[in-house]
């Protein structure tokens, strides 16, 4: 058969670039020894989630740690699945998570393994098609969708595995006269790869997070280009990966069952294969099973879901990396003061096979990571959640920023000795500062001592308070008012004999802190009550006093 002649037949352009011309172009990077080249490869297909933050943080690590590049290719081939704005949502997300790619698409700057969408790129997949062709690697495929899967209809039946290979490779083996009339006849056709493998053989391959691992050969033949000329993930991210020398490919294991047919691609393309590190999916435990997160069951796979709920970004990516290396959490202990950046990473150490994930576990990351915030920094966190998903009185708090910064140094308790840990997102922060402004204070009394008592411990402490009282003098104010309102003033006496009171001296706080901030737990009471200042205190104190008639 003349090949040539076949090959020009089917991929009939003129202008393809030559074999060395790409070589030239896109030549080996100049990077010291060890620094990895990775890349996120996204199909905006859906909207990414947090297994593909997983991977690409990994990605990430790999090349900053090693003083490489890491870049974002789009794989934007499969035309009827796209989706509007998935390459924004991607961009968007890894922004808000801090992850920063060095170039790829959508990135300014000196582009020169571009372009980094698969799309634009048509000419360098259609010339290694060609390329195939001439050598017997490749061949055209006339089969119709129907015929395709009455194939697989066989094969199921069977209980063989499904696909084109071996006999139902029905194009393999046609003859020249076959395809020209096929050609002739104006009949669709893919160009599948003529694959030389043999699944009895196998091989073991390092992969790069699992170790040893064992591989089939592929025998698959697989659509390299599809027939509207566009190549297949398969065949574009081999060209890709080798052109923009890529040396680390980090992806999620759903990949692992076509790493057969890239190791073969790779080998008739002529390219050394990259290194293949296969990351572990991410599983909960559900009614006492894991399970894989699912789209529709679990919100939180979806990373709006953290964006929404005011996660702080970098609590989100620490929890991955306690997800993702299994000694960053002993090491984070050890050196709370470093980032997370300087921990020092390495695919050995990645997860092998179970990547759980646990909400409890990034609530105390993320209580922890706030609890480092000064109270602007906390400001301006929560401030910016609430520009974006909070209701009207939110942002109209926030407008109060100095008031604001007062109550978060207080809700914080930055500067004290022991930091609260109160705040564990920006949602639950801002209703946590609620109290503070009067048209979100909402209080329900729960008072526990008896009515009488509070209401005059609520009156006689309005009578005397004095916001300019030190906490010393405020106390002696609130022991004063607790003994004539029938409380004891101090323990010991309460210990004696609680009959003879109406309750403790804390009793007696407990029932002026629920007045003023509706609930039996705040921080210090006296500064909640000098930073609402005494008009809107002593007003609290009479609408309880009142409720109590
Ligand atoms: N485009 C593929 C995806 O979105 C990328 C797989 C890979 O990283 O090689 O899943």
């Amino acid at each position: 058969m003349d090949l040539k002649k076949l090959a020009s037949r089917l991929i009939p352009d003129e202008d393809l670039p030559s074999l060395a011309d790409c070589e030239r172009a896109y030549p080996p990077r100049d990077l010291p020894e060890g620094a990895e080249v990775t890349r996120l490869a996204p199909s905006p297909t859906g909207f990414i989630h947090l297994g593909n933050l997983y991977s690409a943080l990994a990605d990430e690590r790999a090349a900053h740690t090693t003083g490489g590049v890491f870049y974002l290719r789009i794989e934007d081939t499969d035309e009827k699945r796209k989706v509007e704005g998935a390459v924004e949502s991607v961009i968007r997300s890894l922004d808000y998570f801090g992850l920063r790619f060095d170039e790829g698409a959508e990135i300014d700057g000196e582009n020169a393994y571009g372009p980094y969408y698969q799309r634009r790129r048509a000419q360098i997949y259609r010339a290694f098609a060609k390329d195939l062709l001439e050598r017997g690697l490749a061949y055209p495929c006339f089969c119709t969708e129907d015929e395709l899967n009455e194939t697989r209809r066989v094969q199921t039946e069977n209980k063989e595995i499904t696909g084109y290979y071996g006999k139902y490779a029905k194009c393999r083996g046609l003859s020249e006269e076959q395809i020209y009339k096929n050609l002739d006849a104006g009949m669709p056709f893919v160009i599948r790869l003529k694959s030389q493998g043999d699944v009895s053989v196998k091989h073991s391959f390092r992969d790069a997070i699992k170790g040893s691992i064992t591989v089939t050969e592929n025998d698959q033949d697989v659509v390299i280009l599809k027939s509207d000329g566009i190549p297949t993930y398969h065949f574009a991210h081999a060209i890709d990966d080798h052109f923009m020398r890529t040396t680390l490919v980090i992806r999620g294991e759903e990949w692992l069952s076509s790493l057969p047919i890239h190791i073969e691609l790779f080998k008739v393309l002529g390219f050394p294969l990259p290194r293949y590190g296969h990351t572990c999916s991410l599983m909960k435990v559900d009614g006492g099973t894991k399970r894989k997160l699912s789209k529709r069951k679990d919100p939180e796979l979806s990373l709006d879901f953290y964006r929404a709920a005011g996660y702080y970004p970098a609590a989100v990516i620490k929890y991955l990396m306690t997800i993702l290396n299994s000694n960053f959490e002993e090491w984070s202990a050890k050196n709370p003061e470093k980032d997370y950046t300087q921990f020092p990473f390495s695919g050995t150490t990645m997860c092998k096979s179970v990547a759980l994930c646990d909400l409890d576990k990034l609530n105390d990351v993320s209580r922890d990571e706030l609890a480092k915030l000064s109270p602007e920094e906390t400001y301006v966190f929560l401030r910016t959640w609430a520009d974006e998903f909070g209701t009207d009185a939110d942002k109209k708090h926030f407008a109060d920023k100095d008031y604001m910064i007062s109550v978060l140094a207080l809700v914080t308790g930055a500067g004290q000795k022991k930091r609260r840990k109160d705040i564990v997102r920006a949602e639950q922060g801002v209703r946590l500062v609620d109290y503070f402004f009067d048209d979100t204070f909402a209080p329900e009394y729960d008072f526990r001592s008896e009515k009488q008592a509070v209401r005059a411990m609520l009156t006689g402490f309005a009578a005397i308070y004095d916001a300019n009282d030190g906490n010393a003098e405020w106390f002696e104010k609130l022991k004063l008012a607790a003994g004539k309102a029938g409380f004891a003033t101090d323990n010991a006496s309460y210990k004696a004999s609680p009959e003879s009171f109406s309750g403790s001296v804390s009793d007696a706080a407990e029932a002026v802190r629920i007045a003023v901030t509706g609930s039996p737990n705040s921080p210090d009471l006296c500064t909640i009550m000098r930073i609402l200042g005494a008009e809107r205190s002593l007003a609290r104190m009479a609408r309880a006093a009142e409720s109590l008639q």
